[in-house]
C-alpha cells in the first residue's frame, strides 16, 4: 500500500540516488547515447527537491501529479517525458487505488503510451516489467532489481537514441534501466514495498 508519507520518503531517497550517480548515468549514456542521462535526471532531482521545499501536497494523487508535472517540464531528453508520464499515470490511478502493483502498472502504461517500447527493446521498460511482475508475486528483491538491469546489456536497442547504433548497442547497460533500478531500490528502502 502506498501512503503519502512513505511516497515522500521514496522520492527523497530517489532524488539523492540520482544526484549521487549523475556521472555514472551519463557515462552509461555516453556509450550508447549522447551522454546526458545523468545530467537530465540530476536536473529532475534538483527540480523535485526545490518544488517539494516550496509545495506540500496533502494527498497522494496531488503529490504524484506534482512529481510527474515537474519531471515533464524540467527534464530534457526522452527520459523527462517518460518518467513524467509514469508519475502522472500513477497519480490518476491513485485516485482509485493505493495498491502498489496497480500504481506501478499504471506507471508503465504511461511510459509505453508515450514511448511505444515493449519489453526487450533495451529501455527502462525492461526494468519496469520484471519489477512489476515480482511485486505482483510478492517476491521483489534488490537482487532481482540489479539483475534486470544487467539483462539489458545483451539486448539490442530498437527504441530511443541507442537504436541508431544497431548491433553496436549490444554489450552496454541501458542508462534508463539503471536509473529505474534506483527508483525501485529506493522504493524498497522507503518501505513502500513490504511483502
Ligand atoms: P535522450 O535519449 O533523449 O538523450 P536520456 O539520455 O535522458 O534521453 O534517456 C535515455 C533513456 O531513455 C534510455 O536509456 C532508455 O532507457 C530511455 N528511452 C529512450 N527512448 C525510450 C522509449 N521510446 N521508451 C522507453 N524508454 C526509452
Ligand atoms: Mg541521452
Amino acid at each position: 500500500m502506498l501512503s503519502l508519507e512513505k511516497t515522500k520518503k521514496w522520492i527523497t531517497l530517489f532524488t539523492a540516488q540520482l544526484l549521487e550517480n549523475k556521472v555514472y548515468l551519463s557515462e552509461l549514456d555516453t556509450a550508447i547515447g549522447d551522454g546526458d542521462h545523468g545530467t537530465n535526471m540530476a536536473r529532475g532531482a534538483t527540480a523535485l527537491n526545490d518544488v517539494l521545499d516550496s509545495k506540500n501536497p496533502e494527498d497522494l494523487p496531488s503529490f504524484l501529479k506534482l512529481i510527474g508535472m515537474t519531471l515533464v517540464s524540467k527534464v530534457g531528453g526522452a527520459s523527462g517525458p517518460l518518467y513524467g508520464s509514469a508519475f502522472i499515470s500513477m497519480a490518476k490511478a491513485s485516485q482509485e487505488s493505493s495498491d502498489l502493483s496497480v500504481l506501478l502498472e499504471a506507471g508503465l502504461e504511461g511510459i509505453q503510451k508515450r514511448g511505444k517500447a515493449v519489453a526487450g527493446e533495451k529501455t527502462l521498460v525492461d526494468e519496469w516489467v520484471p519489477v512489476i511482475e515480482a511485486v505482483k508475486q510478492n517476491k521483489l528483491t534488490s537482487r532481482l532489481i540489479e539483475e534486470s538491469v544487467q539483462l539489458t546489456k545483451e539486448m539490442k536497442a530498437t527504441k530511443g537514441r541507442a537504436s541508431y547504433l544497431g548491433d553496436r548497442s549490444i554489450g552496454h547497460i541501458d542508462p534508463g534501466a539503471m536509473s529505474s533500478s534506483y527508483l525501485f531500490k529506493t522504493m524498497m528502502e522507503a518501505g513502500v514495498y513490504d511483502n
